[in-house]
This record gives C-alpha cells, sequence and structure tokens, in this order.
C-alpha cells in the first residue's frame, strides 16, 4: 500500500489525485519536541465522476473514537468506481491527544475551541491552523465525529444550527435519537466551517474510550443518506426520522455537594420538572443532597462516575420541542 506524504509547505491537492481510487495520504501539521512531525492520516475516496467533498473528521478529542470505526467502515461501503465526488476521511484528526488518550492537544488545550488556530501562536494553534488550511478547507461539506467526555455517557445526538436549512437536513439525515439547536460556538470546528460556507454539523456518537457498534452503525447509516442526499452515491436516503426528539436547547444539572453520586435516569429518557434525577450519598451512605430536575426535558447525556466534587456536571437535558421539520428531502415521506 503506498502512501501519499505530504510535506511541511506542500499543499494537499485533491484534483490532482487518480480518479476512481483510495488514497491514503499523511499531511505533516506541526512538530512535536523530537522535531518529528505530526502527520494527520486521510483516507481519500475519489470518485469517477466530479461531486462534491464531503469531510468527515474524527477523534479532534483524542479519546473520542467511535468516529474511527465509523469510517473504517465507511471505507467498506463505498466503491471509488461508482461514487461522485470525494470523501475525505480523517480517522484521527487530534494526533497527540490520540496518543496520549486524552480529549485535549499536547499542551492541555481543547482544539475545538480555538480554530482555525494561528499560523505563529501556542503548539495547539499552529497545529489548528495547519489542519485548519491544509485539510478542512478543502471540504464543501463537513460531519464533526464526537462522542460524550470521559466518566459520561451519551446518547447518539446531533448539536446542528436548525435555523439554516442546509444544516437542519444534514441533522435530520442522521436519523439520531436526539437533535439538539445549537448557533455555532466560537472557536469549534463546526462554527469555522459553517462560516466560511462549509456546512457542518456535529455528531455525538455515545461514549468515550470505546467502540458501540450499534451506535457507530446508525451513525454510518446517517453518512450514507448524506451521500445520497449530495447525489454522491445512488438511492435515496433510509429511515428519516420524524420521532427525533428535537430541543431548542440543552442545559447542564451540576451538583452543589460533593460526595459519591448515583444518576438515575437512562439516556433519552424523558423526564419532568421536579424529578429527583440523581442523589449524593456522604461517605458514610447518607443522602447529603437530592437534585431535582429544573425543568422537564429529555436526557441528551448524564455522568457516569460516582465520585463527585461539588459542582461536577451529573445531566445533561434537552429542553422545548419548538424546531422546524426540514426541507423537502427525496425519500423522506
Ligand atoms: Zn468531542
Amino acid at each position: 500500500m503506498q502512501i501519499l506524504k505530504i510535506k511541511a509547505k506542500e499543499d494537499l491537492k485533491l484534483s490532482a489525485l487518480k480518479r476512481g481510487e483510495i488514497h491514503r495520504v499523511q499531511v505533516l501539521v506541526s512538530d512535536n519536541a523530537m522535531g518529528v512531525p505530526w502527520r494527520v492520516p486521510l483516507i481519500i475516496v475519489k470518485g469517477m465522476e466530479n461531486g462534491p467533498v464531503l469531510g468527515i473528521t474524527a477523534a479532534l478529542h483524542g479519546n473520542e473514537l467511535n468516529g474511527i470505526s465509523t469510517i473504517f467502515k465507511l471505507i467498506k461501503e463505498v466503491n471509488p468506481l461508482k461514487l461522485k465526488g470525494t470523501l475525505v476521511l480523517v480517522p484521527i484528526s487530534n494526533v497527540p491527544g490520540y496518543l496520549e488518550n486524552k480529549r485535549y492537544f499536547s499542551d492541555n488545550v481543547d482544539l475545538n475551541r480555538i480554530m482555525p488556530g494561528k499560523p505563529i501562536g501556542k503548539t495547539s494553534e499552529i497545529y489548528a491552523h495547519h489542519f485548519v488550511s491544509k485539510i478542512v478547507s478543502k471540504f464543501n461539506y463537513l460531519l464533526d465525529l464526537h462522542t460524550a467526555s470521559h466518566g459520561r455517557v451519551n446518547s447518539l445526538y446531533i448539536r446542528a444550527d436548525l435555523e439554516n436549512e442546509e444544516t437542519r437536513n444534514l441533522a435530520y439525515l442522521q436519523n439520531p435519537q436526539i437533535i439538539v439547536q445549537k448557533y455555532d460556538e466560537e472557536g469549534t470546528l463546526r462554527s469555522w466551517a459553517n462560516d466560511n460556507n462549509i456546512p457542518a454539523i456535529t455528531i455525538e456518537i455515545g461514549n468515550s474510550n470505546a467502540f458501540q457498534h450499534t451506535l457507530i452503525d446508525e451513525t454510518l447509516e446517517g453518512i450514507l443518506n448524506t451521500m445520497k442526499y449530495l447525489k454522491m452515491i445512488r438511492g435515496k436516503p433510509v429511515n428519516m426520522v420524524d420521532d427525533a426528539v428535537v430541543c431548542d436547547n440543552s442545559y447542564w444539572i451540576y451538583s452543589q455537594r460533593g460526595g459519591i453520586i448515583d444518576v438515575f435516569p437512562n439516556l433519552a429518557d424523558v423526564i419532568t420538572e421536579g424529578q429527583v434525577i440523581a442523589k449524593v450519598y456522604d461517605v458514610f451512605g447518607q443522602v447529603k443532597e437530592e437534585i431535582k430536575a429544573n425543568m422537564s426535558g429529555v436526557v441528551i447525556g448524564k455522568n457516569v462516575s460516582p465520585n463527585c466534587e461539588a459542582g461536577n456536571r451529573v445531566l445533561h437535558l434537552g429542553v422545548s420541542v419548538m424546531c422546524p421539520k426540514p426541507g423537502h428531502i427525496p425519500g423522506n415521506n
């Protein structure tokens, strides 16, 4: 297998890649303290005919791994001889974070808060700058694959700006359990992409540090739906959900006391205002705090780590259901 290496001052030219083939590419984005390059691996599926460039990024938080398996499964599904356009798959976006099995970059900065980085700046900013300019700027559409943080669990849910028709359609195409209206938070990859006319959504796939194949297979189906919608492959989108829970917003509920916490609701449960969602015990087993939902909503994610300091995140609650439906999507009955 041949690997194409893109050096520091070289540009990745998608147009120069041979059509009808899968290309493995390493893009040099920056150097570590040994002077050894950090190379971001890309799998580029170049179709026979012209069409959009769909970019899929995973592990921008280095311990959020379900997206890697999703990408590996996707390669097996796509025949470059029958593809229109180009798939650019980035299984490991945050190389140093992945190597240390942690969310952050090597300097403990969250890459997904500093996009698009700076050409001259902190180590994470330089990496982010080259990651965006050499890779993500080539995309026409972006699906950014994430998971819950360590110690928490998530449903399959989408963060997208539902007031924008293009990103709203991308959100519904994924068949998620839950869609949350989120304006683009500054510094995120999604925000940079949408500001630069690359429609982008965030797909949150379950938990960190794991491969969860049921959620991975559901995510894969959503990506294939997206490719059908963009006419990159033949067919109509399937299983478009009418019953996704759509939330206008989401909030974290925090503990006020420290101790040992037990969080009761399951993912995707609907809970009502005033319901007891967790109890914090002291080390002698006595209840110190009963945490109640301060509004009704649906459980997007929750803490599963029993040791709890005062002010820890307990439960991620999606609220309200007043967002618009998708625009017309072929196959969406
Ligand atoms: Zn993440």
